[in-house]
């Protein structure tokens, strides 16, 4: 179809806010999927989204739509919607030229809703804006467009309210879609320029990217360069994305498709790449392109030595679709061989755990998620050290630097105290405090990065009662008083349990360590003492007393099956338990730094 019948726009919303529910509505209306293979949210068709609710990667749609008597094809490119994937959210947008943006009846506008307009207004998008849920008793439309008129500085009329349950209001952002949203620009005779805003890895085909045309246009055969990667292959399959792939001869200008070409690893396919001709290549590439580079890492460990090698091939076959995930052997004294794995953030690391567990029946120990931390040796010259176990010896370290992020709290001024003080001991620096509309406030902060993959998010959400959201992206390292904390077990530092921590704190976490500690590792036939040090020096201490336990006792002979399952249950927590030195230490120990009060 020609270039002003397409319109490719997204959907920004706060998780939660509706956005699986109201793209099915759009897909049932213009009849892209049929009643009988209409699925809830058939966007989100990995299991593990279906069930948080939540949409990881993101994909792309083709509708066909016919409005006053002409043909449009509209193309919904989806966007994950959590902080740890911001990067591939800017690519999204980057491809499209308008989007809807969606806010709850009843919730108002989140952190993620602003930090996802801005985005798309930096690309000068056109706003569609959508109060949605209207259907919900506790919808308040009025107020919440009242909220939408003071971020955008839009009309009241230009609001649309709507309900993807009911399909109110889903007519009427179609068309606005068709009258609203500008028609893509760019040059069909130009030499080609494709965005790739996504990939996806598919067993029998490869590796799929998905693309934007920008300028030109990709045909079945054509040679073709990605500009990033300086790889070169041949189109062996251009197509759009209908519910499935959709083969054509020729994808043109403006229009969204995805591209074959015999591409074996996901590394090989960056998102924010483009695509251009190898005969008539493109002067340059799309700007706006990044590395991804991982932010927070964890050791993952087998469980039975033996399953080393196995979890290896897991992770390179999680790595093959999520070219975010980086892992290498590193060994510990305490757990043996394992991997130093790098995830985008924390939500990245849960799904890779949870995949493990799964698609490959891995069993793990996961250590404690950290940053990567610059180390500057007195010299000058820079390491970057992505676990704490590898910190060099002090002597050696002039200074550490740690990444900051700038974070934004959306919350009920009757929170505000609660939150500041989380914040403060968290080593945030407030930045901003701005009154959005009401009772509304956005808290703008600098945070250091360590101090928010441990346990800041439950804590965020328990202190405002869940009235708080919350979002951030990288700002930049900063020089900070960092100190390794390690913790003993009878005498012997267990490395899996080292941390680095500003050295003000290091006190009262140090000691908080050791009472967790005590409350998570089991009674064995020994006393165990749990120690913190700074260095040789300890600085807390706490002892598990002995105790000779026999678990059958309590069941009074008689229930036989009663004392089985007794015996069985107690089997499964070995399993999970890992023999460092003498001592038996669960899973959940190793995490106990998550779970401080
Ligand atoms: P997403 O995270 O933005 O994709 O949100 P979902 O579409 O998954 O919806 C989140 C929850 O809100 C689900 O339980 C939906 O059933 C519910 N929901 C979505 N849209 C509506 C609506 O218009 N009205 C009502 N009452 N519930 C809705
Ligand atoms: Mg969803």
């Amino acid at each position: 179809s020609p270039m002003k019948n397409i319109r490719n726009f997204c959907i920004i919303a706060h998780i939660d806010h509706g956005k699986s529910t109201l793209a099915d509505r759009l897909l049932e209306i213009t009849q892209t999927v049929s009643g009988k293979d209409l699925q809830d949210q058939v966007l989100d068709n990995m299991d593990l989204e279906r069930e948080r609710g939540i949409t990881i990667k993101s994909h792309a749609i083709q509708m066909n739509y016919s409005y006053k008597g002409e043909q449009f094809v509209l193309n919904l490119i989806d966007t994950p919607g959590h902080v740890d994937f911001s990067y591939e959210v800017s690519r999204s947008i980057a491809a499209c030229e308008g989007a809807l943006l969606i806010v709850d009846a009843a919730q108002g506008i989140q952190a993620q809703t602003i930090s996802n307009l801005y985005m798309a207004l930096e690309h000068d998008l056109e706003i569609i804006p959508i109060v949605n849920k209207c259907d919900l008793p506790s919808a308040m439309p009025d107020e919440v467009e009242d909220q939408i008129i003071d971020l955008l500085g839009c009309d009241r009329a230009d609001i649309i309210r709507a309900s993807g349950k009911t399909g109110l209001g889903v007519d009427e952002i179609l068309s606005a879609i068709v009258e609203r949203i500008p028609a893509p620009v760019g040059d069909p005779n130009g030499p080609l320029q494709c965005l790739i805003f996504d990939s996806v890895f598919n067993s029998f085909r490869g590796i799929i990217a998905y693309f934007k045309v920008v300028n030109g246009s990709i045909s079945k055969g054509d040679r073709v360069k990605f500009m990033a990667t300086e790889c070169e292959y041949d189109a062996d399959e251009v197509g759009v994305l209908k519910l499935g792939m959709s083969p054509r001869n020729t994808v043109n200008c403006g229009d969204v498709g995805y591209i074959i070409s015999g591409i074996k690893t996901s590394k090989e396919v960056k998102v924010g790449d483009t695509i251009t001709h190898i005969n008539r290549p493109a002067p340059e590439a799309i700007a706006g392109f990044e590395e991804v580079k991982p932010m927070v890492f964890a050791g993952v460990y087998p469980i039975e030595t033996e399953d080393f090698e196995n979890l290896r091939a897991s992770l390179e076959k999680l790595q093959l679709n999520d070219a975010s995930l980086t892992f290498q052997p590193e060994s510990s004294a305490a757990l043996g061989f394992g991997f130093r794995c790098g995830f985008l953030g924390l939500l990245h690391m849960e799904i890779i755990q949870e995949r493990l567990d799964r698609e490959f029946g891995m069993n793990v120990i996961t250590t404690v998620p950290n940053v990567s931390y610059k180390v500057y040796d007195k010299k000058g010259s820079c390491t970057e050290v992505h676990n704490p176990s590898g910190l060099p010896d002090p002597t050696l370290i002039d200074h550490i630097e740690e990444p900051y992020i700038r974070a934004s709290v959306i919350t009920n001024t009757a929170f505000i105290g609660p939150i500041m003080t989380l914040c403060l001991g968290k080593r945030g620096i407030l930045i901003k405090q701005e009154y959005i509309h009401g009772d509304r406030v956005e808290l703008i902060y600098d945070l250091p990065l360590g101090e928010i993959v441990i346990d800041f998010y439950d804590k965020l959400k328990s202190i405002s009662k869940g009235y708080a959201s919350f979002d951030y992206h990288i700002s930049d390292f900063r020089p900070s008083k960092l100190v390794k904390l390690d913790i003993l077990l009878n005498g012997e530092t267990v490395d899996a349990l080292s941390t680095l921590t500003h050295f003000d704190n290091a006190q009262s976490f140090g000691r908080r360590m050791c009472e967790k500690l005590k409350e998570l590792i089991p009674r064995q036939q020994f006393d165990i003492a749990i120690q913190a040090a700074i260095g040789a020096k300890i600085i807390a201490r706490e002892t598990v007393k002995a105790v000779r336990k026999d678990v059958t006792a309590k069941c009074y002979g008689g229930d036989i099956s009663r004392k089985r399952k007794l015996l069985e249950k107690q089997k499964e927590g070995k399993k999970r338990m890992k023999q460092i030195g003498s001592v038996e230490v669960p899973q959940k120990a190793f995490l106990a730094v998550l779970k401080l009060d």
